[in-house]
């Protein structure tokens, strides 16, 4: 797969262009403003953290970011500590006052001497991570740090049982200042799982309340995208607190295909993926694509060779499924996918030709290829297809 790019191939205001054999990402920006502004709306309380780990979920950490601090964003979640030292020296001058959180927390010293170094807001789930950071400050006031509770992912955090002893453990580390109480919902999308979100919802709240005691100041940020989109029946009886929106700033519905879908509409996809038309050809009848000869013609029809493969992050999974959009129609991926080439069906296309875009993700009319049928052919999330798809090179418009 394509190394990500860097940020000199983000020019605002380019044109999508595919250059042949090679699928391109474009990233409209707009649609990230857009969809922060209408996030940030929804969130009456505090302005939400934007959550750009995994480079943004494939979107590109820094023009995303930079868009977002343009439109007013001041807190940004990222995945690990050097993701944030990245970070911050992209944002260089634009990045002053600008928090940034690596979600995946402290997990050695020198991850504490860079976050200290670099400003950004050390995440910690026990003693052990508080303490790396704790040496690492040598700063006059109490350094900020967020703490981690877990309440139902058993992932990160501080379980329930070790809260006085964790609590123990900050008091004794007096140059730290516990400052932001970081939870994370597990099912917030399925609305089958409102018990679940309100258990999570409790063991936040009592976490907060032992917390409160020492650090009265603290702040609370719980949830993701489907828990803000949802705060009003999901979070009512959480006190005003800082929501963490990703898939949504993207452009994703959470409760796509659910009783809640309504509440994601307002969002627009950023990502469209293009790769060429690389030929046209006849397929007679009996003949067969590609290798393994999988798929064997039962009429005559016309067929495109694309340039997208495994390689670009087109999952061989796709092999026989899923399809692509040219001139505004599903064409149907034929055969396995190769490892930078496919074969789809035009038969009813009689237009395709050499030079044409296939949209893999996206594209106009009615063949248009949404994120949500694009991730079922793949056997996967939307959030995954970005992530992939996004590692090839991008091209973006504002
Ligand atoms: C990825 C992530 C989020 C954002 O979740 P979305 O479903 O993309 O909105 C929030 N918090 C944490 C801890 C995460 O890892």
């Amino acid at each position: 797969m394509a190394a990500f790019t860097s940020f000199s191939d983000f020019s605002e205001g380019s044109t999508p262009d595919f250059p042949a054999g090679l699928p391109v990402a474009r990233i409209g920006l707009d649609a990230i403003r857009d969809n922060w502004l209408h996030l940030s709306s929804l969130a009456k309380d505090m302005p939400p953290m934007a959550v750009v780990k995994a480079d943004a979920y494939g979107h590109g950490v820094e023009p995303v970011a930079r868009t977002l601090v343009k439109a007013g964003c001041r807190t940004f979640a990222v995945g690990c500590v050097d993701d944030g030292v990245l970070l911050r020296k992209r944002l260089g001058e634009s990045g002053k006052g600008v928090t940034i959180l690596p979600l995946l927390g402290i997990l050695s010293a020198r991850d504490a001497a860079a976050a200290v170094a670099n400003d950004l807001l050390p995440a910690v789930s026990s003693a052990e991570q508080a303490a790396l950071v704790s040496r690492a400050w040598t700063g006059e006031t109490p350094l900020p740090v967020a703490v981690k509770v877990e309440t139902g992912m058993s992932r990160l955090g501080f379980r329930a049982h070790e809260t006085q002893s964790f609590i123990e453990a900050l008091r004794s580390l007096a140059n730290l200042r516990p400052a932001l109480l970081l939870s994370h919902l597990a099912a917030a999308d399925d609305p089958a799982k409102d018990a679940t979100v309100a258990g999570q919802v409790e063991r936040f709240l009592a976490a907060y309340k032992a917390l409160r005691e020492f650090w009265p100041g603290m702040a609370l940020s719980l949830a993701n995208s489907a828990g803000l989109l949802a705060r009003d029946t999901l979070l009512g009886s959480l006190p005003p607190h800082i929501a963490r929106p990703g898939y949504a700033l993207y452009g994703g519905n959470p409760f796509a295909g659910t009783t809640r879908e309504a509440l994601g509409r307002g969002l627009t996809p950023a990502m469209t993926v293009g790769a060429p038309v690389m030929g046209v050809h006849d397929l007679a009848t009996g003949q067969t694509v590609s290798y393994g000869c999988t798929f064997q013609a039962k009429r005559n029809m016309r067929i495109a060779v694309v340039g997208a493969g495994y390689a670009d992050g087109f999952s061989r999974g796709l092999s026989g499924r899923g399809a692509v959009c040219i001139r505004g129609e599903r064409c149907p991926v034929l055969g396995r996918i190769c490892m930078q080439m496919h074969v789809v069906d035009v038969s009813g296309v009689p237009e395709a030709s050499s030079g044409d875009t296939a949209y893999l993700l996206g594209g106009e009319g009615p063949g248009a290829v949404s994120m949500d049928d694009l991730a079922r052919d793949w056997g996967t999330i939307p959030y995954e297809v970005f992530c992939i798809l996004g590692k090839n090179p991008r091209v973006y418009s504002a």
